[in-house]
């Protein structure tokens, strides 16, 4: 099964596929992570990632799309967080798809109004071994700075900052957006209002899965 997960940044893509995968066994694939991943480890890839992702812009299409492209056809199915966020992203998803003979299975929209995606991401923090995220004013760690679940460095990312998150907007209106339109167009997406608590949003996501219609084919 292969699932893509779209919203703008702050509406809980992560959170939420983190929880499916648990719940699933598929493989999550959070371009987000796996580019943190390239930045800390200092690869060639991280140091050219970095400056894009600190200012809140888009890492260029042919550095994201070869980093998916060997973990498409994951035989235990396919979470997409964060990916694709361009057209051209969306149609190299297709062809990728094509050639490993899997459809997308749904593609599943998490909407939030723009006013609470800049509060969620104002006081956002995330542990930095395990993803675990934190608000600092509703939901901080007990102790400072470490992360409750495995004892990691809880701290804001750069993009987080206000000037980026800004920026993301953005892009997210310009650039990912005709993503949205764009499967809209060849079938069926399903959309989650997803104000609620992480587990309202969860039990959602879950009946979206189950009771999904026809597949979303890649061409
Ligand atoms: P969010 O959805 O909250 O913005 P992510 O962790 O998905 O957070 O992404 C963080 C940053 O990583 C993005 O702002 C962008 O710079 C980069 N990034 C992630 N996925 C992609 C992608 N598919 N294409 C280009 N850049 C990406
Ligand atoms: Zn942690």
């Amino acid at each position: 099964m292969r699932i893509v997960l779209l919203g703008p940044p702050g509406a809980g893509k992560g959170t939420q596929a983190r929880r499916l995968s648990e719940s699933t066994g598929m493989k999550h694939l959070s371009t987000g992570d796996m580019l943190r991943g390239e930045v800390a480890s200092g690869s060639e890839l991280g140091l050219l990632a970095k400056e894009f992702m600190d200012r809140g812009d888009l890492v260029p299409d042919p550095n994201v799309i070869s980093m998916i492209r060997n973990h498409i056809g994951d035989p235990s199915g396919v979470l997409l967080d964060g990916f694709p966020r361009t057209l051209i992203q969306a149609m190299a998803l297709d062809t990728e798809l094509k050639f490993a003979n899997v459809p997308i299975d749904r593609v599943i929209h998490l909407s939030v109004d723009i006013d609470e995606l800049v509060k969620r991401l104002s006081g956002r923090a995330l542990c930095g071994d395990c993803q675990t995220p934190y608000n600092l004013e509703s939901d901080p760690p007990s102790k400072t700075g470490i992360c409750d679940r495995c004892g990691g460095p809880v701290a804001v990312r750069n993009d987080d900052k206000p000037e980026a998150v800004a920026n993301r907007m953005k892009v997210y209106q310009e650039l990912t957006a005709p993503v949205l339109d764009y499967y809209r167009s060849h079938g069926n997406v399903a959309e989650i209002v997803a104000t609620g608590s992480p587990d309202e949003v969860f039990e959602k996501l879950s009946q979206a899965i189950r009771s999904g219609k026809s597949g979303v084919m890649a061409n």
